[in-house]
């Protein structure tokens, strides 16, 4: 494929899930989960031009995570950009929000691995913070290849709930605290979003992996699937269009009504505790 035809392929492409999944409408404000890596960054210049009309807003938001030789790397991108594109960007660090940057909580806490530590205040922060900025959507920067991963994961863990909060949109009907989340380039290998990102112009630095990646186990399974990927070409849309069959019937299964609510802080959950207010008595030990 020439370059035209190339990028023509990945804009039917989000734009088909776009218009078809309602991941934007008329008088969204949108705000763009920005990490500085190269998905987020393209994602963020996609966003601009999409919301480049006056029904729409776009905003940027991104989480300092506080990881040394890493994360000040990849804000600098993203504020770089945000600047090119003249959108408002704002950061949230966990040492202001939590007291810890992710460094000094996995000095402290051996037992868990950091990415556990690091998933759930990030998600956490990302809602804080879109849902102060008035969003009406978060758009993050997943693609193809972390979609697949996510179902795997979450077959692997037997982990049904999760498995039903997958897909293109993810809301919790009946709670307004939750900003719902849209992955635009969720039907787009990872390979393809770098493509598009060089194709685009839009001048992009790859940095290394985050020096915690090795110990996850996202990393194991991503690690698995692109060798199945290379045995048994497109295994990894075939979890995606899985999840697409599957997602309905688990959705209308659970659905119970008003979602369970976390007795300390109020937030949605599965059990009686959120993971949040776990991993917050855990870290003030
Ligand atoms: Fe956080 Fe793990 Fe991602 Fe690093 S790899 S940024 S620790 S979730």
């Amino acid at each position: 494929m020439c370059a035209e035809h190339f990028l023509r392929m990945q804009w039917r492409r989000i734009n088909h899930l776009r218009t078809q999944e309602k991941l934007i409408v008329s008088g969204d404000r949108v705000v763009c989960a920005c990490s500085g890596g190269k998905d987020s960054t393209t994602l963020m210049h996609v966003l601009a031009r999409i919301c480049d009309r006056k029904d729409l807003s776009l905003q940027v938001l991104s989480i300092d995570e506080g990881i040394r030789g890493y994360r000040p790397f990849e804000l600098k991108q993203a504020r770089k950009h945000a600047k090119i594109l003249g959108l408002e960007h704002t950061i949230l660090s966990f040492k202001e929000e939590f007291g810890q940057t992710l460094d000094q909580i996995v000095r402290t806490n051996k037992d868990n691995p950091p990415c556990s530590y690091c998933g759930v205040l990030r998600r956490y922060l990302l809602n804080k913070g879109a849902k102060a900025l008035g969003a009406t959507k978060l758009a993050v920067g997943h693609n193809a290849d972390d979609e697949a991963q996510s179902v795997l994961m979450n077959a692997l863990r037997g982990d049904v709930i999760h498995m039903a909060r997958l897909g293109p949109k993810h809301e919790v009907p009946d709670f307004a605290g939750f900003v719902p989340r849209i992955k635009l380039f969720r039907n787009i290998p990872e390979r393809e979003v770098a493509a598009m990102s060089i194709l685009m112009g839009l001048n992009i630095s790859f940095h290394q992996d985050c020096p915690y990646a090795g110990t996850a186990f996202r990393q194991i399974v991503r690690e698995h699937l692109n060798e199945l990927e290379t045995q048994s070409t497109g295994v990894k849309f075939k979890l995606l269009k899985f999840l697409d069959e599957l997602s309905p019937i688990l959705r209308s299964s659970l659905k119970q009504g008003r979602p369970e609510l976390c007795n300390k802080c109020g937030e949605p959950t599965s059990g009686e505790k959120c993971k949040l207010c776990e991993i917050l008595a855990d870290i003030a030990r």
